[in-house]
């Protein structure tokens, strides 16, 4: 039985969430990500399959020239300057 690491709560529910891969300063934002999140403290445990796929489709993106559905720009600020 499954049970959180955080909190010791065994109660899941299943969501769809948009998940922030990054990786030297490099983004992929995936949206609709399965996981299960904890009923108790809310965190988010994700299928190991998931974060491969995520993680080839940032290289696939990044170093094979593939084209991602959407693009934005994220803005970017310094703390101690806002
Ligand atoms: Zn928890």
């Amino acid at each position: 039985m499954k049970v959180c690491n955080f909190c010791g709560n065994k109660n899941f529910r299943e969501r769809h969430v948009q998940y922030i891969y990054k990786h030297n300063d490099r983004f992929l934002v995936v949206n609709n990500v399965p996981c299960e999140e904890c009923e108790y403290c809310g965190e988010q445990y994700f299928k190991a399959e998931a974060l491969k796929k995520i993680e080839e489709d940032f290289n696939a993106i990044y170093f094979s020239g593939k084209k991602a559905k959407k693009e934005t720009s994220v803005p970017i600020e310094e703390f101690a300057e806002i």
